[in-house]
């Protein structure tokens, strides 16, 4: 049998991570590429004896020849606190790495999917956020690095499709959780976690009022991989996560009760243009992929805890958080 050959860059991060098993696990040779700026070695450790698996440390912001017959973009960091730590570097991640994977799946005729993001909707008017919504995105706030970046990634891709004809998918991608995500990442799955399980204040921003709908990451997996596998044409971007929405009070107060934590919520000020509400409208994926999400919030955390509280009681990745 021909495997297929597939690059999933950011793959030594969360989301990255779980895909690079998916795929050796659907019998395709997996190249990881990665600058580990936010990804992990221990996410990948469990795959490195695969011999259908290789690693490569590379920067997408600079060409990659390699050979290939399907592209995953996944490199870009993705929490407010690692993107906006060199947004230079992180807009630079999501324009130039768009520019160099097109180039090179061009180059080898070969099918890319775009990992974006629900951020394209900034904090949005319409709810919940179907496709053809717009967004409205502070351009020179600082979320921007990442917000517009992954915008502009998106035009690429489709003046690329009229362009060149190629063959481009673009997910956009709704807040995932789950195991693998970085301890100390400061999105607010991971963090609530990590300080109910050390009896920490659950820091809540703002009024805790806002919402997230929150996607657990084996769904968003199966999602994505129909995404990229579906044999028809898809025209447009295509809305993955789970339209369950909660406020962050509401969130704090679950991972307690799943905990069985002592914390209390402490509130704290809210960062600045943090979305109030955010929903997907996944009506297109449903019809396109058959797809939605069927993992529960309560089963989705109560994986996601298993994990953190393992980690934290590893002397050696406690030292680290
Ligand atoms: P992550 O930070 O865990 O993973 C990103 C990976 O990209 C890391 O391994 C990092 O080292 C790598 N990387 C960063 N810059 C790079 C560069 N210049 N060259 C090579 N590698 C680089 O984040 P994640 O949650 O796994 O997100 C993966 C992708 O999915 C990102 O593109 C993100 O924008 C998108 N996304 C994620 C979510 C989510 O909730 N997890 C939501 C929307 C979109
Ligand atoms: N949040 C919070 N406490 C934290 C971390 C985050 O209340 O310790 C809030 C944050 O203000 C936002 C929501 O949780 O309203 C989701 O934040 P995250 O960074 O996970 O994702 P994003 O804002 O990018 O959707």
């Amino acid at each position: 049998m021909v495997r297929k050959r597939v690059l999933v860059t950011g793959g030594a991060g969360f989301l990255g991570s779980h895909l690079c098993a998916r795929l050796l696990k659907q019998e395709c040779e997996v190249l990881c590429v990665d600058n580990f700026f936010t990804g992990m070695r221990r996410n990948i450790e469990p795959l490195l004896d695969e011999p259908a698996f290789e690693v490569m440390r590379h920067d997408v912001t600079f060409p990659l020849y390699v050979e290939v017959d399907e592209i995953y973009n996944l490199a870009c960091p993705a929490s407010p606190i690692h993107y906006q730590r060199d947004p230079i570097q992180t807009t630079k991640t999501s324009v130039l790495g768009a520019i160099n994977m097109l180039g090179l799946a061009k180059r080898l005729h070969a099918r890319i999917l775009q990992a974006s993001t629900s951020e394209v909707y900034g904090d949005p008017e319409v709810h919940p956020q179907p496709e053809s919504y717009c967004g409205v995105v502070n351009m020179v706030g600082p979320r921007a690095c990442y917000d517009e970046g992954k915008r502009c990634t998106e035009t690429l891709f489709y003046d690329y499709r009229r362009q060149h004809r190629m063959d481009v998918r673009v997910a956009r991608i709704f807040n995932t959780y789950g195991p693998n995500m970085h301890p100390q990442d400061g999105r607010v799955v991971s963090t609530f976690i990590v300080q109910a399980l050390r009896g920490e204040p659950i820091t809540i921003f703002g009024s805790g009022q806002q919402t997230r709908s929150f996607c657990y990451v084996d769904d968003l997996i199966d999602g994505m991989t129909r995404l990229m596998n579906v044999s028809q044409d898809i025209e447009g971007p295509v809305n993955l996560g789970n339209p369950v929405e909660m406020t962050m009070c509401e969130l704090g107060e679950l991972v307690i009760a799943l905990t069985g934590s002592s914390s209390r919520l402490e509130f704290r000020a809210l960062p600045q243009d943090d979305p109030r509400q955010r929903r997907p409208d996944i009506t297109l994926a449903r019809r396109l992929l058959h797809w939605s999400p069927k993992v529960s919030l309560e089963e989705g955390l109560v994986r996601t805890i298993s994990y953190f509280d393992r980690l934290l009681a590893d002397p050696s990745e406690a030292d680290k958080l």
